[in-house]
């Protein structure tokens, strides 16, 4: 499932298409998380893209009118820069002819995604999304300040997207273990210095994920979408039972509200 450094990965790699113009869209299957709506295609026509923005786990596509396209990748979503008049494969359920000969296509297997156009007041799923852990702004005193009152495990709060936008199950998982915190720690007993840690782990994840993903971009706009994640080496995700790259204990797994939670039980305390 893409997280905020495969979507970062797809923002980057989408960037040749700032400043081309929408022609034509093609709607092939308009059922996906949220049916498109009838307006969709004559919404998203002749339009310029200004820019695009990433915020959490969605893009936002700028375009001219104050309009935007916003797009989250849900399960198995990819969005694809193609030369145009690339054939539709199975799965491909949108496609946007640009200027320029070139196409983007939004494939998705499990239909999990959401593609919206709407100006950025209206676009009701951006109101909950906390802020970026990898922006400028956010601080370490942020942190602290979303930690301190959550009696709740502090993997939940990473992944909760009103608090933080963008980390998933897998990325919190790997960032607790950098931190050498255990997931299931209530997030008010943080003491400074772990707060700290897991503040530099975050921040040290997330980027060289995207570093790893930037470097596979030609390789997911061939590919059926293979996020990023498959590059970086996991050190604890989905590794129960095999030995801990630092001190070789085995990796624990257990389950914190239906998500499992893999850590080291004698690296992280
Ligand atoms: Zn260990």
């Amino acid at each position: 499932m893409p997280e905020l450094p495969e979507v970062e990965t797809v923002r980057r790699s989408l960037l040749p298409i700032v400043g081309a113009r929408i022609d034509a869209v093609e709607v092939r299957e308009p059922r996906l998380r949220r049916t498109l709506a009838h307006d969709f295609a004559r919404r998203l026509t002749g339009r310029a893209i200004h820019d695009i923005e990433r915020r959490g786990k969605y893009l936002l596509f700028h375009l001219s009118g104050n309009e935007v396209l916003l797009a989250h990748l849900g399960m198995s979503g990819a969005l694809l820069l193609q030369p145009s008049g690339t054939l539709a494969q199975t799965h491909d359920h949108v496609l946007l002819r640009l200027s320029g000969d070139r196409q983007v296509t939004f494939n998705d297997p499990r239909r999990f995604g959401l593609l919206r156009v709407g100006r950025l007041d209206e676009l009701v799923e951006l109101r909950n999304v906390g802020p970026d852990p990898l922006s400028g702004t956010f601080s370490l005193d942020d942190l602290t300040a979303l930690a301190r009152g959550r009696k709740k495990p502090v993997k939940n709060l990473l992944m909760d997207q009103r608090a933080l936008g963008g980390i998933g199950n897998i990325y919190a998982n790997e960032i607790l273990f950098r931190a050498g915190i255990r997931p299931g720690r209530q997030a008010r007993r943080l003491t400074r210095a772990e707060l700290q840690r897991l503040f530099a782990a975050t921040r040290q994840i997330l980027s060289s994920a995207i570093r790893l993903g930037g470097s596979s971009i030609s390789d997911y706009r061939d590919s059926d979408g293979r996020p990023g994640y498959f590059q970086l080496r996991l050190k604890v995700y989905d590794r129960a039972g095999e030995s801990c790259v630092r001190c070789r204990t085995p990796v624990r797994r257990v389950v914190h509200a239906g998500r499992s939670s893999f850590f080291c039980p004698a690296c992280q305390r």
